[in-house]
């Protein structure tokens, strides 16, 4: 049934994974993780925090064509992080350059600690998307506006991302967060795991503190973007994309409202998959400068064996 062309895995493992519920799994994992009751806390939190376009929309698109496809690694780790297993190319108990443990998970690296750059390269690979599907759809954008804020503060070094100047009602500077849902680090309550956007709200928040007076004293609106490492995101934060990746408010059963529609959803998963990719990339980069090169020919096999572990550990 299964082929060993990575293809054929990917669409086998991707269809069965848009047909495993998130109740279903969070049931199971109550019946399975019956001690650590931390670690049942950040998994139910976890999968909470896989709901809305943005988490599912690469699983719908991938594999098709060039641009919505992963390589072999890339496509396990995005599995792993989504079902929250250990990632394979970890080698257990390693820590990062900064010193820190690893963790199994992959959440150190991408939402902790930016030792070598790695958030904001997640974050400028979405960032480019966002202002793709901008330009797309007619928007002015202009990356990076520091020269609107406190052009003479030396000590301010965190500049709202983009800019519109032809947005609808008035000009409106944009800052983008990727953030984790989940602290790994501190202590989850049952009724926090239920709660799967209070880590972005907060973030949310304290970008609009920082932020919104001053843009507001140039005569733009100011608004944050944040979006979670799952796909989660925050409400007003996908008002955004709607409006920029043009989401019609039509009378929906027009031709030329399912096309907008299309186009719409087409944006959305670019979005999704940047975010999962790049995130999928930055573990392997890592984990190969920490681990060592995970991937010679000898670990081929044991690869595909993984992913066809994960798919049989679904079907049960
Ligand atoms: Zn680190």
């Amino acid at each position: 049934m299964l082929s060993h062309d990575g293809k054929s895995l990917q669409s086998t493992l991707t269809l069965a994974l848009r047909n495993y519920s998130t109740s279903h799994y969070i049931a199971l994992l109550i019946e399975v993780i019956t001690i650590d009751k931390q670690l049942l806390h950040k998994k139910i939190a976890h999968f909470n925090a896989l709901v809305g376009d943005l988490s599912s929309q690469w699983l719908s698109r991938c594999p098709t064509t060039e641009d919505f496809t992963f390589t072999t690694e890339q496509f396990q780790v995005s599995l792993s992080s989504r079902l929250m297993i250990p990632v394979p190319s970890f080698v257990s108990g390693s820590k990062c350059p900064c010193k820190k443990e690893n963790g199994p998970f992959g959440i150190h690296l991408t939402s902790r600690c930016n030792k070598d750059g790695s958030l904001h390269r997640i974050h400028d690979a979405v960032l480019g998307t966002i202002s793709q599907a901008g330009k797309h759809f007619g928007y002015k954008v202009e990356l990076e506006v520091n020269q609107l804020l406190n052009a003479n503060d030396s000590n301010n070094h965190k500049r709202p991302d983009i800019k519109i100047t032809n947005w609808p009602g008035g000009e409106i500077v944009i800052d983008l967060a990727i953030s984790n849902p989940i602290s790994i680090s501190t202590d989850l309550s049952l009724n926090a795991a239920n709660d799967p956007d209070r880590l972005l709200r907060k973030r949310s928040q304290q970008k609009i503190s920082k932020n919104r007076q001053q843009v507001e004293a140039t005569g733009a609106r100011f608004e944050a973007l944040v979006i979670g490492t799952t796909g989660l995101i925050t409400d007003s934060s996908m008002k955004l994309l709607e409006v920029l990746c043009g989401k019609s408010s039509g009378n929906i059963n027009t031709n030329k409202a399912r096309f907008q529609r299309t186009i719409y959803h087409y944006w959305l998963s670019r979005i999704s998959f940047a975010l999962q990719k790049t995130i999928a990339s930055e573990i392997l980069e890592k984990t190969v400068k920490i681990n060592g090169d995970q991937y010679n020919s000898q670990s081929a096999n044991y690869r595909l064996v993984t992913n066809i572990d994960i798919l049989r550990e679904m079907a049960r």
